[in-house]
C-alpha cells in the first residue's frame, strides 16, 4: 500500500499527516520536535486561522478550540486606516469568525491526536542527505519543514522573489493588560508608510490573552520599535509598545491598563523580517525520486495579511486529494499535477500579500480601503476575503478590476484621502 514520509510537523505537515491517517494511507511523520519541546519553545508566530482552516480543522477532528473561541474570536475585524490627520475606520464581520491560537499548543496537541490515532512519528531533524534513504522507505516524501535550510531543495520560481529584502521589520509578542476590541475581534491599523499593527485575541498558555503584531517600516513612525530587542532590556522594550500606542495609535492606547501591561513571559516575543520567497513544488533527489514541497517550504509569505498557515493548510489538503485520487506512482508527472494545484491557491495569496506591502500603497489598495469606509457591503467582503486570497486578487490584481469591482457594488466615484483632511468616516457591517 502507498506510505507517504512527511518532514516536519507544523501545521502544513501535522494538517496533511491526519488527513492520510483519516483515510487509510499509512503515513510517517517526522517530527523535528516532540510535544514537550514545543511546549517548552519560543513563540513561532500569532497566526489566526480563517474560516476554511477552521473548517478543515472540524472535518480532521481537531477543533479542540471551539469552545474557548467562542468569544474570543476574531469575529469582527476593525479596521483603522490612519492617512494624514484623517482616520478612516470601517468593521466586517466574519460569516465564521478566525481563531488565533498559539501554534506551540496547536501543534503539539495535533501532533498528539496523531500518535492517539495510531500514527507513525520519528522524532529527530531530518537533514536534505536524509532523503534519498526516505525516498526508498516511502512511495512519496512531502517535505514540510518550514523556513529552514530545507527549502534550498526547491529551485525558486523565476517570478518568485518580487522583492530583495524584507518590506517589514516584524514584532509579535503575547500581551497582558490589553483589553479586547468590541464587538469582540481584531483589529487591523495602518499607517501608509509606517506600517501596520495587527490586535488579536489570542489562546495560549494561561488562557486568553491579546496578541500584537506590529509590521514596521523603515523610517516610519513606529521604526522606534524597530531597534529595541526584548531579551536585552524588557522594560524598554514595554515601555516602547507603550508609547507606540500612545503616539500612534490612541484608540488602542485606551484598552490597555498600564498596571499590568507587558510581554506575558520571555519566551512569547518574536522580532525578526521575512523576504516574501515562492519556490517550485517539487524536486528531483540525487537518487531520480521526487519529493514534494508543502507550506512555508514552498511560499513564504510576510505575515501582514495572515496567510501562511491558512495556505500550508488548504495546500495539504489538495496534496492529501491529490494523493488520494492518483497513486499509481509519484513521478514527476504525478509532481507537476499537484504542484499546480497548490499554486492555484498559493498564488492568490502571495500576490495579493505582496501587493499590499507595497510602499506606498498602490492606489487601487487606499480606494478599496476608503470605499469600504463608506460602504458596509464592500467592507463586509474586504474582511471575509481574508479567508479567500483569490476573491481580494482577484479585486486587487489591475486598477481595471477595482474599478469594475466597485462600480459593481456601488463603490461609487472615491476621493482618496489627502493629508490634513481629518474627517473621520466610518462604516460597520456589525
Ligand atoms: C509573526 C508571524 C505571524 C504570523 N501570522 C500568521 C497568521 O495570522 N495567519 C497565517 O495563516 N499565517 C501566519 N504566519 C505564517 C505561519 O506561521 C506559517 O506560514 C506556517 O506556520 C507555516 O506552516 P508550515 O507547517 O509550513 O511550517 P512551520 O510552522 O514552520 O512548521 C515546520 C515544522 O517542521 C519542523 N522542522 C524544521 N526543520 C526540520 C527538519 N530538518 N526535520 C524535521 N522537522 C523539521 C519544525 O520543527 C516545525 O515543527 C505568521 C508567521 C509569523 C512569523
Amino acid at each position: 500500500m502507498t506510505s507517504i514520509g512527511i518532514v516536519g510537523a507544523g501545521i502544513g505537515g501535522l494538517h496533511l499527516a491526519l488527513y492520510l491517517q483519516q483515510h487509510d494511507v499509512p503515513a510517517t511523520l517526522y517530527a523535528e520536535l516532540t510535544s514537550q519541546q514545543r511546549l517548552a519553545g519560543r513563540l513561532p508566530n500569532t497566526a489566526v486561522h480563517w474560516g476554511p482552516t477552521r473548517e478543515r480543522e472540524h472535518a480532521l477532528g481537531v477543533n479542540h478550540w471551539d469552545e474557548q473561541a467562542d468569544d474570543w474570536c476574531v469575529r469582527h475585524v476593525h479596521f483603522y486606516g490612519m492617512f494624514g490627520a484623517r482616520t478612516m475606520t470601517f468593521t466586517g464581520m466574519n460569516d465564521v469568525p478566525g481563531i488565533g491560537i498559539d501554534h506551540r499548543i496547536y501543534t503539539s496537541t495535533l501532533l498528539e491526536d496523531f500518535l492517539a490515532r495510531g500514527g507513525d512519528v520519528v522524532y529527530g531533524a531530518v537533514m536534505v542527505g536524509d532523503l534519498p534513504a526516505l525516498s526508498d522507505r516511502h512511495d512519496l516524501v512531502v517535505v514540510s519543514a518550514g523556513r529552514g535550510s530545507m527549502v534550498e531543495l526547491f529551485e525558486r520560481r523565476s517570478d518568485g522573489r518580487p522583492f530583495t529584502e524584507p518590506q517589514r521589520f516584524i514584532c509579535t509578542g503575547i500581551f497582558d493588560g490589553i483589553a479586547p476590541q468590541q464587538p469582540i475581534g481584531s483589529s487591523i491599523n495602518v499607517i501608509p508608510g509606517s506600517g501596520e499593527l495587527f490586535q488579536l485575541p489570542f489562546l495560549t498558555f494561561g488562557g486568553r490573552k491579546t496578541a500584537l503584531l506590529t509590521e514596521i517600516i523603515p523610517g516610519g513612525q513606529l521604526d522606534e520599535l524597530r531597534t529595541v530587542r526584548y531579551e536585552q532590556d524588557p522594560v524598554r522594550f514595554n515601555a516602547t509598545v507603550l508609547r507606540m500606542l500612545r503616539t500612534s495609535f490612541p484608540h488602542l492606547a485606551e484598552l490597555v491598563d498600564e498596571n499590568i501591561f507587558g510581554i506575558t513571559r520571555a519566551e512569547d516575543v518574536l522580532q525578526g523580517a521575512i523576504t516574501p520567497t515562492a519556490r517550485r513544488g517539487y524536486a528531483q533527489l540525487e537518487n531520480g525520486k521526487w519529493v514534494m514541497a508543502l507550506g512555508d517550504v514552498s511560499l513564504v509569505n510576510d505575515p501582514v495579511l495572515a496567510q501562511g498557515a491558512n495556505t500550508a493548510s488548504a495546500c495539504a489538503f489538495l496534496l492529501g486529494e491529490a494523493i488520494l485520487a492518483d497513486n499509481l506512482v509519484f513521478d514527476e508527472m504525478w509532481c507537476a499535477r499537484a504542484e499546480a494545484r497548490m499554486w492555484d491557491y498559493q498564488r492568490a495569496a502571495f500576490e495579493w500579500t505582496n501587493h499590499m506591502l507595497r510602499t506606498p500603497l498602490p492606489g487601487n489598495a487606499t480606494k478599496l480601503i476608503t470605499t469600504a469606509c463608506g460602504n458596509p457591503e464592500v467592507a463586509r467582503s474586504f474582511i471575509n476575503n481574508y479567508a479567500a486570497p483569490q476573491a481580494n486578487w482577484d479585486i486587487l490584481a489591475s486598477d481595471a478590476r477595482t474599478d469594475a469591482y466597485l462600480t459593481r457594488h456601488g463603490g461609487g466615484p472615491v476621493t482618496p484621502p489627502s493629508a490634513g483632511d481629518d474627517r473621520a468616516t466610518t462604516a460597520s457591517t456589525r
